[in-house]
């Protein structure tokens, strides 16, 4: 498919690119035949250069190979004249080359043999001839290894000379690699070429995530639109429950805008991008223990990054901001940020579980809802990920966290307590001066059982009560609220 694509591709950096390729015939039919197909992994032990590239080298070879030859058939020389099956020729860094003879042939062993070595079950012996030829061979060796390091060393002179042109054509294989896989990825992902304008305006049309579309396989990936900038909304709010699809919609519209920037076709049934100077994200979890940062920090450290630095030309992404502390001081930094940004008029995608943010939309001029469709069945939730206009105020975190394997009474307990908050109260958001009142910690509190001893001195019945028996009652309950201390 690359190939095809290549050869159809009339992309002139391409053809430029792939033209200004020197190939270096010389100095690769140099390397072609100096080197042999498969080299050792020492450069300093020979045996990389190929017969027929130096002359020297190759008389030199030439002068041990007799003596080389003479040395790997004296084994089989040795066993017929002596007639011991078992001999051995072997060669070690110490003693150089020995013939090997086991205890129990030992009377067969011929005169000449001089001992060097003693083992456990055999002796070593040289010869005068083996010894001569020894001193030839690792003489000539140790010249032949020399040499193929200079002969080495000269090729790699070469290369460096060359490595001017070899950068050059890199960086023209790197070009042409990154405009044909993103060719490639265009025709077989059926993206399409988007509209870059100088407006602010956003505008995609059935965009897809282009990592999960991929992962998810054909016809899984549920497309969404989004418009945003241009004097319309410059702040959308998306809401919805865990898993439905938030974050991987944020996502796709910043690589979306990302891809068209660096001049790629995109995965969108249509997109216009009014450009963008920068693109800041804010996502997930990433907790920097190591330099001592909590994640509230890291995601506090980022977000102050972004209001310090994004202009009315980038594209700001939240994810979920201030989930890292508690709920109030969460939703207040999370309103404070969402109106800075507002104010700001930066394209800013920002996903959160505080529904109370969605009244800004009334509130604000440029803010719009949009949320991710869930559809109730019975006990469960499916996840249509599709993103439609409108804020929600359901999150579905206990549906989410029993799918999970939360244990059965956990779900049922949170169900509750869920119930109770909701019947008592509704945390709500005023004005550009939010007012939190803390109605949902006291629904909290009052989820909390009276305490025994409270009760039964609230139940006491003081008119019907002597002052003896007061005094023995209060003694009583002294004593059981000392002994719950100890
Ligand atoms: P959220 O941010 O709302 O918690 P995510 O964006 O992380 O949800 O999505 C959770 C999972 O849902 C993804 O890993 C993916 O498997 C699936 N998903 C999300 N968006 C889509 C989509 N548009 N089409 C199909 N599956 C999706």
């Amino acid at each position: 498919m690359v190939k095809e694509t290549l050869k159809s591709c009339k992309s002139e950096i391409v053809s430029e690119s792939a033209k200004s390729i020197n190939p270096l015939s010389k100095l690769h039919e140099t390397l072609k035949t100096a080197i042999v197909d498969e080299p050792p992994v020492s450069v300093r032990d020979g045996g990389m250069i190929s017969p027929g590239f130096d002359k020297d080298l190759d008389t030199l070879k030439e002068s041990i190979s007799v003596d080389k030859k003479w040395i790997a058939a004296l084994q089989t020389t040795e066993r017929r004249r002596t007639g011991i099956k078992s001999l051995k020729v072997g060669f070690n860094r110490v003693f150089g080359y020995y013939i090997e003879i086991t205890k129990s042939n030992l009377n067969l062993v011929p005169e000449e043999y001089q001992r060097k070595q003693t083992l456990v079950n055999a002796e070593r012996f040289i010869t005068p001839e083996l010894k001569e030829k020894e001193i030839t061979v690792l003489a000539g060796e140790e010249r032949i290894n020399k040499l193929e390091y200079e002969i080495y060393e000269s090729l790699r002179q070469k290369v460096s000379e060359a490595s001017g042109i070899l950068r050059q054509n890199s960086t023209a294989v790197a070009t042409v690699d990154v405009l044909v896989s993103l060719a490639d990825v265009a025709v077989t992902r059926r993206y399409t070429r988007p509209k870059i304008t100088e407006d602010t305006r956003i505008k995609i049309v059935d965009g897809r995530h282009a990592a999960l579309e991929v992962a998810l396989g054909p016809n899984e990936f549920v497309p969404n639109s989004i418009e945003i900038g241009d004097g319309g909304s410059t702040l959308i709010i998306i809401t919805g429950p865990n898993m439905a699809g938030k974050s991987t919609w944020m996502r796709q519209c910043a690589i979306i805008v990302l891809l068209a920037q660096m001049g790629s076709f995109v995965p969108a049934k249509s997109a216009e991008i009014g450009l963008v100077d920068r693109i800041f994200t804010r996502v997930g979890a990433f907790d920097d223990l190591t330099a001592r940062q909590s994640t509230f920090m890291v995601e506090m450290i980022e977000t102050a990054n972004i209001l310090n630095n994004a202009t009315d030309r980038s594209l700001v992404i939240l994810d979920e901001i201030g989930r890292g502390t508690s709920t109030f001081d969460g939703m207040a930094l999370a309103w404070a940020v969402a109106e800075r940004i507002v104010q700001m008029k930066t394209r800013s995608l920002f996903a959160t579980h505080f529904h109370q943010l969605t009244d800004m939309a009334s509130q604000y001029h440029g803010v719009k809802n949009v949320h991710t469709l869930a559809k109730e069945s019975g006990d469960t939730i499916v996840f249509l990920h599709k993103v439609v206009d409108g804020g929600t105020d359901k999150s579905y975190g206990i549906h989410v966290a029993a799918l999970a394997g939360v244990p059965d009474e956990v779900v049922k307990r949170a169900n509750q307590i869920l119930l109770k908050i909701e019947k008592e109260n509704r945390v709500t958001v005023g004005d550009a001066t939010p007012d939190f009142k803390s109605t949902e910690q006291s629904s909290l509190e009052s989820l909390v059982v009276e305490d025994p001893i409270v009760e039964r001195v609230k139940h006491m019945d003081l008119d019907r009560t002597t002052p003896v028996d007061a005094l023995v009652k209060l003694k009583e309950l002294q004593e059981e609220a000392k002994k719950r201390r100890e």
